[in-house]
């Protein structure tokens, strides 16, 4: 079959593996050649090549719920997992999953092997934080539980491990608490770059935090934006207040063609958004969905970008060059004449152990790009500043970071390596992007 991530680009032809159990599974593993290879795949979410290989093994047929302690706040389920059904079973009870992607289709197993983050990374840290204890199927076939007290170099490996340390068949995650299914609103407008730090500081105690940036705006209107706070609703009516209500998307049945995604159309789009948000009322109150998943009301909006697909470019920058460093990225992009349709700035708090782990104090910055060849050169561009600045790119969006770049700035590669070797030493858990960093082949 062909199979892509949620960019569309590359794209592979690879084998789908859909084991129906953990024991069929652990079967599969143990039956493989030492020159096979294989990687997980969840929803198949992450945008670039993290999830291809010439064989995929699904966890689909892993969604099962095993465990609902509500005393505890503790859930215990199959990696295939989606986090929108841990949220339709947990809402009503009134418990939620303390960090949430902007997709709720994300597996439980894609979220523990990107180490996901969400609105709230200033406050909460990222998904793996909230993980007690996983499964994992290992090269030989063995199955073998990791957690902060069992195998904790493995787990710090397999947290953020990109699915290179094994399949995650199970996870035991710990749930917050909330009153109510809504979202309180607040919407700041920032008509600079500097700005908008200086709100997303002032407002640091918020619990979720995230600013729109018009990525199109220059000069003295450069990183201009809107800054959404959130805070879950108090409770007037536990019963009518945990009630979770889905929002179902409209599709977009083909790739619109590429040409309608110029820079005139965009710069339309950013400046009207802008204006529009302007005059919005600063205070509302959303459902959950409207809040955390806006982009899940259109599904398949990746088809937006045309057959070839595009690029999801996320980096962060350490809080001390975060604004020079974001300034130049902006500036750079206005330069060479290309455009965002939607670009995301969040503050990160510290990072974690976990070995390949994204986030770490600072600021992020996340655009999307449509695929074409000037595209690639300006990213190069691009990751120059970021690694002047001491940052890094995002693994789950990316699907052309060099070997060099990766390896400058994720410091504990080699200890995930030394790990890696210890538990996959033919390298079976392989995937087109680890082949790409050195971390396999
Ligand atoms: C609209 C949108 C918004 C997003 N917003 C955010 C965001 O706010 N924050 C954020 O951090 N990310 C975000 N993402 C990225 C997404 O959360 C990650 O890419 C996540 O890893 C996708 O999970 P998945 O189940 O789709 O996994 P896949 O895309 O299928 O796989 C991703 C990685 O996980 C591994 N994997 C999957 N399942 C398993 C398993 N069972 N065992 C071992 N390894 C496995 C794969 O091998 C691969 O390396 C967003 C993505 C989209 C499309």
């Amino acid at each position: 079959m062909e199979a892509m991530g949620w960019g569309r680009y590359p794209k592979t032809t690879a084998e789908l593996i859909q084991p129906a159990d953990s024991q069929a599974l652990q079967k599969f593993i143990a039956s493989q050649k030492k020159s096979a290879s294989c990687i997980g795949r969840g929803s198949g979410r992450s945008y670039g090549d993290s999830a291809l290989a010439e064989q995929l093994v699904s966890s689909r047929f892993l969604d099962n719920f095993l465990e609902l302690d509500q005393q505890q706040n503790v859930l215990r389920c199959g990696a295939g997992v989606k986090l929108g059904d841990i949220l339709k079973i947990c809402i009503p009870r009134g418990l939620f999953l303390p960090v949430l992607p902007g997709t709720k289709a994300v597996s439980v197993g894609g979220a523990i092997a990107a180490d996901v983050h969400g609105k709230n990374h200033h406050l909460d840290g990222s998904f793996c934080s909230h993980v007690k204890s996983i499964s994992l199927v290992l090269a030989s076939g063995e199955l073998v539980t990791c957690s902060e007290q069992e195998n904790p170099e493995l787990f710090r490996a397999t947290c953020s491990g990109m699915g290179l340390t094994g399949i995650i068949i199970e996870a035991t995650l710990s749930l917050d608490s909330i009153p109510s299914s809504s979202i309180n609103q607040r919407s700041l407008i920032a008509n600079n770059l500097a700005e908008c730090f200086e709100h997303i500081e002032d407002n640091a105690d918020s619990k979720y935090s995230v600013a729109w940036l018009d990525c199109l705006a220059t000069n003295k209107n450069l990183g201009r934006s809107v800054l959404y706070l959130g805070e879950h609703a108090a409770s007037k009516n536990r019963k009518t207040d945990t009630l979770y209500r889905e929002r179902s998307g409209l599709g977009i049945p083909f790739s619109a063609p590429s040409f309608l995604l110029n820079k005139t159309t965009m710069s339309a789009f950013n400046a009207s958004y802008f204006g529009a948000q302007k005059r919005k009322k600063s205070s509302t109150t959303l459902r959950c969905d409207n809040y955390f998943f806006p982009l899940d009301s259109i599904s398949n909006w990746n088809r937006l970008y045309g057959s070839k697909g595009f690029l999801q470019y996320q980096f962060v920058i350490p809080s001390e060059g975060a604004l020079e460093g974001i300034t130049s990225v902006l500036e750079k992009i206005s330069e060479k004449g290309k455009g965002s349709f939607l670009t995301v700035l969040k503050k990160f708090g510290e990072a974690n152990e976990n070995l390949l782990s994204f986030p770490q104090s600072g600021y992020t910055l996340t655009l999307d790009f449509k695929n074409e060849p000037a595209l690639f050169p300006l990213l190069e561009e691009l990751d120059r500043i970021v690694l002047a600045h001491d940052g890094r790119l995002y693994l789950a969006k990316d699907a052309r970071m060099s070997m060099e770049v990766f390896k400058a700035s994720y410091p504990n590669w080699e200890r995930f390596m030394s790990i890696k070797n210890k538990v996959d030493p033919d390298n079976l858990f392989a995937s087109l992007q680890s082949n790409r960093l050195g971390l396999t082949q």
